[in-house]
């Protein structure tokens, strides 16, 4: 038997989600076209209409409790096709960012999403850490310098990316937490049973495979694409950028832990530098290309950009970018040029990681999780 639910009705929350994306659903005169055109949306998983009229009812609960804003693969069909161009499709990005917003553990994601001013404040005293770091740490090379690392010991930047890495998978988790304890309670308040370990492993690995790895989703969006669409389109970008992104993590932990390089130059050819390297060329092209789309607003989910994807964007884009030139000036041996390459491209690094679980970056891990909530219930 479904449970009750006392619903809290907030008037202030249409004016609050406005703060986090470009969409006037105050437009909409409820016709239902976004829905009815949705290619995902289902009898089970009704959207983006359902969510507007939650949002106009002022019920954040229902908003936090649903996982349809992270179903919505932003392909921007119900834009396109919405006869009061009340941008259903931005509506559903704003309801993401709201969403990580409340389920991150500090008020930082709701600051970077709604003040610009706050987002290069944020940035530039975080950049402080690593900048006093080097300061404080760093080896002065001299014309022997034989390697990248004699200025930062490679141990010391490894270790520093582990806990890191610790750090931002930490805030991460509770956020990730927060967001199954509130979609696994609004599923029970609609009477839905829990399902039981075995169907949540069940749905575990075609989750993995077809929304992270293949991100499957992205190309039911597209009705008969052709090859080149495939190649340049919003699926191939982001395909690039994920695959890139690990090729470079799976790299970077290899020499870590498998080959470390002892103060020795790795020659171009070694495995785990062109792995490094063909991660990086991957990850350029694919923000590249995500990046043209959006100047040039080539598609309907590209006409609205907010500065924090831009951010975002402009770090992946760096890092990848400052890479290659870190390696060239190594291969170059210039010393002074490769310790500040490598200075530059931890600082871009390190700001892209600590800025992940506020920003754009945070779908990534949310997406998925919350479509294997859905997969495990049964909803898609
Ligand atoms: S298509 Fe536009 S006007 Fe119609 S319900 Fe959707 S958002 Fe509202
Ligand atoms: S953007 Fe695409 S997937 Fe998302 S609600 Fe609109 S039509 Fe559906």
């Amino acid at each position: 038997m479904a449970q009750t639910q006392t619903l809290q009705v907030d008037p202030t929350l249409m004016k609050r989600l406005k703060k986090f994306g470009a969409f006037d659903v105050g437009a909409c005169f409820d016709c239902g076209n976004c829905t009815a055109i949705c290619p995902l949306s289902s009898t089970s998983t009704v959207f983006p209409r359902k969510m507007i009229s939650y949002a106009q009812l002022g019920l954040e609960g229902k908003i936090l409790e649903s996982p349809d804003m992270w179903l919505c693969d932003y392909c921007g069909e119900c834009s396109r096709t919405c006869p009061r161009q009340a941008e259903p499709s931005e509506f559903m990005m704003a309801a993401r960012r709201f969403a990580v917003s409340k389920y991150t553990p500090t008020p930082i994601s709701r600051m970077i999403f709604s003040s610009n001013a706050f987002t290069l404040l944020f940035m530039s005293v975080t950049a402080l850490i690593p900048i006093g770091l080097f300061a404080a740490l760093t080896i002065p090379s001299g014309p022997q310098s034989a390697n990248m690392f004699s200025f930062i010991p490679e141990d010391l930047i490894h270790y520093a990316g582990i806990g890191m890495g610790l750090a931002v998978g930490l805030a991460v988790l509770i956020g990730v937490t927060r967001m199954h304890r509130r979609i696994t309670s609004g599923m029970r308040l609609a009477g839905q049973k829990g399902p039981g370990l075995k169907e949540w492993v069940k749905q575990l690995v075609p989750t993995v495979f077809k929304e992270s790895l293949v991100q499957s989703r992205s190309k039911e969006c597209k009705t008969n694409p052709t090859l080149s669409e495939r190649l340049t389109g919003r699926w191939f970008n982001h395909m690039t950028i994920f695959w890139g992104f690990l090729g470079l993590l799976v790299s970077t932990a290899l020499r870590f832990l498998v080959v470390p390089t002892n103060g020795n130059v790795v020659p171009l050819t070694d495995p785990v530098r062109l792995l490094g390297t063909a991660s990086g060329i991957l990850l350029t092209y694919g923000t590249l290309g995500i990046m043209v789309a959006r100047l040039t607003k080539s598609e309907v989910s590209t006409k609205h950009t907010l500065f924090t994807d831009w951010v975002f964007l402009v770090l992946l884009l760096l890092a990848g970018l400052s890479g290659f030139v870190l390696e060239a000036f190594d291969y170059g041996s210039m010393p002074w040029l490769t310790d500040s390459a490598l200075a530059a491209h931890l600082l871009v690094v390190f700001e892209l990681l600590i800025l992940a679980p506020f920003t754009k970056f945070a779908h990534a891990i949310y997406r998925p999780f919350a479509i294997w909530i859905a997969r495990a219930y049964q909803r898609i």
